[in-house]
C-alpha cells in the first residue's frame, strides 16, 4: 500500500494537517533538558549518561509516519474507566493521571497494560507524510513485567470536545502536585471511536529515551475546537522531539477492522 492511500483510507487527508514549526515552549530547563538551544534534544545525551539512548539509540520515538504494512493485528482492547483524575505540570507537558484505585487496562497483542497517565505534546511529534497535527496526546500504559505501549492520538481542529474539557480547564493552573487539581476524567471517551492503529517498536520521547517501547498511533485524530487547541499551546509550545530515523523498522497498520 502507498502512503497516500494508507492515510486516504482511514480519513487522514494532508489538509487538514498543520506544520507548526518555530515555537518555543514557555517552561523549560525544569529538569536539565529542554525542548530549545544548548539543553534541547540534539544535546540531551550529553546533559547526563543516563541519557545516551537520545543519541546512539536505534529504534527512537517520534518517526515519520510515511508508509506501512497491513497486518492482520487484533484491535487494541480499551478497557478504560471513568474516574478520577489528578491534573499536574511537571515542566514539559500537563499530564493527568487516575487516582486512587485505577482499573483502566489496555489489551496489545494478547498482553495487558495498566494505564498509568495521559499527556501532550504541541505540535504533534509524530508526523504523518511529514506533517503535524496541532497537538498530540500519548496515554502510557505500563505491563507487570514493566514493559510500556504508548497510544498515540492526534488532535486536529474541529468541534469542540466536551469530553476533554474538565482536563483543558485545568491545565494552566495546575500545579506539580496531581493531587492538587482533582476532576472527573472517561478516559475512554478521551479517544478515537475508530480503534485502528499504526504499530512500531520505539522509545521514549524524552531523556533517557528509552526502547522497548510499543507505540500504537490512532490512525483517526480526534477533533477540538479553536479554543481549546489554543489551550494546549498556551500550557506548552514546542515541546514536541523531533522525529528519529527508522533504522529499518517496519510501521505495521492492523488493516483488519474492528474485528
Ligand atoms: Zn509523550
Amino acid at each position: 500500500m502507498t502512503k497516500k492511500s494508507t492515510y486516504a483510507r482511514f480519513g487522514i487527508a494532508a489538509g487538514v494537517l498543520l506544520a507548526i514549526a518555530g515555537a518555543t515552549t514557555a517552561a523549560s530547563a525544569a529538569a536539565g533538558w529542554s525542548y530549545t538551544g544548548p539543553t534541547g534534544p540534539s544535546h540531551w545525551a550529553s546533559i547526563d549518561a543516563s541519557y545516551a539512548k537520545c543519541a546512539d539509540g536505534s529504534a527512537q520515538s517520534p518517526i515519520n509516519l510515511t508508509s506501512s504494512v497491513k497486518r492482520p493485528l487484533t484491535n487494541l482492547g480499551f478497557g478504560y474507566v471513568a474516574g478520577e483524575a489528578g491534573i499536574f505540570n511537571n515542566g514539559h507537558t500537563v499530564e493527568a493521571e487516575p487516582l486512587g484505585t485505577n482499573t483502566s487496562t489496555v489489551t496489545i497483542d494478547n498482553k495487558a497494560y495498566s494505564f498509568l497517565q495521559v499527556h501532550f505534546h504541541a505540535p504533534s511529534e509524530h508526523e504523518v507524510n511529514g506533517l503535524h497535527y496541532p497537538v498530540e496526546v500519548h496515554f502510557v500504559n505500563k505491563a507487570t513485567d514493566g514493559s510500556l505501549a504508548v497510544v498515540g492520538v492526534f488532535i486536529k481542529r474541529g468541534k469542540a470536545n466536551e469530553d476533554w474539557q474538565p482536563f483543558i480547564e485545568k491545565m494552566l493552573t495546575a500545579t506539580a502536585n496531581a493531587e492538587d487539581t482533582k476532576v472527573e476524567l472517561d478516559w475512554a471517551k478521551l479517544l478515537p471511536s475508530n480503534p485502528i492503529t499504526l504499530r512500531y517498536n520505539g522509545s521514549l520521547t524524552t531523556p533517557g529515551c528509552a526502547e522497548g517501547v510499543k507505540w500504537n498511533v490512532m490512525t483517526t485524530p480526534i477533533e477540538m475546537s479553536d479554543a481549546q487547541i489554543a489551550t494546549f499551546l498556551e500550557a506548552y509550545s514546542g515541546n514536541n522531539r523531533p522525529v528519529q530515523p527508522l533504522h529499518g523498522r517496519v510501521v505495521q497498520l492492523d488493516s483488519t477492522v474492528n474485528k
